[in-house]
């Protein structure tokens, strides 16, 4: 395994919160980060030593980015996998295209969940109104109706409860491929979250039980629930099995419910996820570390837990104006991303309590 030496540079495409916390764990291992992003204000590139602000489909702006990085690794899974592939002519990718290809589908990673031995949610991909009626008369209701790419946070995703949801719900998605996915009854809702070497040594984190409200996560905790704790084995092997079949490099999440008879994977990310956010002060190594570790070819770092237990909530919107408050609380570790206005829906930043006894 060849390692890159500290001063190399990693580049990263995607300018958000999450590239803004893995360049500070790539400074802090002596390393570089070259954000590439199409947004001007990138809060990556705010703490990173390079920038270049392009489309994602602009070729030579790809090319010249790749061969100034020794390695590229992304930090959202809606980049194009052209772009992708552009890259890989001129730098590593790390983790690969393949990965972008499954996660980007929702059908395809059912798919591909399902032939690593996963369990899904019944589903089907649907193109039209009259294939949708077909699908739900199929699956049952209540049903989800997700748009088949470029959905996250909720977005994009409508409740079927009866057939009379139908027309209204496939003109709410803007008659785009969807996918329809039978309603799954979960206790609680988790993520396994791993590291995968150039090597292929995995390192797991101790899964957070997750709560969203109006589909966004609000709180993550470790350890989480009993009724999880049954179901990870079960879901680490899935993850790992995944993980494996894409020859991963770098950090990658699944996401499940806990469902009646076992874990259910609800979707994947190839990536660092905000439900690991706590691992920054409540595990050794950190998602972020662990993921530039894991794309520079270095072994990776521990993930056993500092403390007994660790919450991490997030701060969406206003809730940002409350940082002095943060603050105040001496064990509370803040994190703000530098977006300025607070918008509401818009992540801002982080909280952290680890708890030592
Ligand atoms: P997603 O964008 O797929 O992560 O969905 C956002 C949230 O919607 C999930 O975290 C769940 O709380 C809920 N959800 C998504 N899919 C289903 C499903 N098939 N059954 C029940 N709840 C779901």
């Amino acid at each position: 395994m060849t390692a890159l030496p500290p001063g190399s540079t990693i580049g990263i495409l995607g300018g958000g919160q999450l590239g803004r916390m893995l360049a500070v764990s790539a400074a802090g291992l002596g390393y570089n980060c070259h954000i590439y992003a199409p947004e001007e204000n990138s809060v990556a590139a705010e703490v990173a030593q390079h920038f270049t602000c392009a489309a994602y489909d602009d070729a030579a702006a790809l090319q010249a980015f790749a061969l100034s990085c020794d390695v590229v690794t992304y930090e959202f899974e809606n980049v194009p996998v052209e772009c992708a592939k552009i890259v890989t002519d001129h730098a590593p990718l790390r983790p690969g295209h393949k990965a972008l290809e499954v996660a980007q589908d929702r059908a395809e990673e059912k798919g591909f969940a399902r032939a690593s031995g996963g369990v899904t949610a019944d589903f089907a991909l649907v193109t039209s109104e009259d294939e949708l009626g077909a699908a739900a008369t199929e699956i049952g209701l209540p049903a989800i109706l997700k748009t088949n790419r470029f959905g996250y946070d909720g977005k994009g995703q409508v409740r079927l409860k009866s057939m009379e949801d139908i027309a209204p719900a496939w003109r709410d998605v803007g008659g785009q491929p969807c996918v329809l996915e039978g309603f799954v009854d979960f206790d609680a809702e988790f993520s396994v979250i791993l590291a995968r070497g150039l090597d292929g040594a995995i390192a797991t984190y101790d899964s957070a039980e997750n709560v969203h409200e109006n589909g966004i996560l609000a709180r993550s905790t470790v350890p989480a629930s009993d009724a999880v704790l049954r179901q990870l084995p079960a879901a680490r092997d899935i993850a790992a099995k995944i993980a494996e079949r894409l020859d991963y490099v770098g950090v990658l999440t699944c996401e499940f419910f806990v469902g009646r008879q076992g874990p259910v994977l609800n979707e994947m990310a190839p990536r660092v996820h905000n439900s690991g956010h706590w691992s920054i002060e409540g595990a050794v190594t950190s998602q972020f570390e662990n993921h530039i570790r894991a794309v520079c070819g270095l072994p990776l770092g521990s993930t056993a837990l500092t403390g007994q237990r660790t919450e991490m909530r997030n701060i969406i919107g206003e809730d940002a104006n409350d940082w002095a408050d943060y603050l105040a609380d001496p064990d509370c570790h803040l994190h703000l991303y530098g977006k300025g206005e607070p918008r509401e829906g818009r992540k801002m930043g982080h909280v952290t309590w680890v708890h030592v006894t």
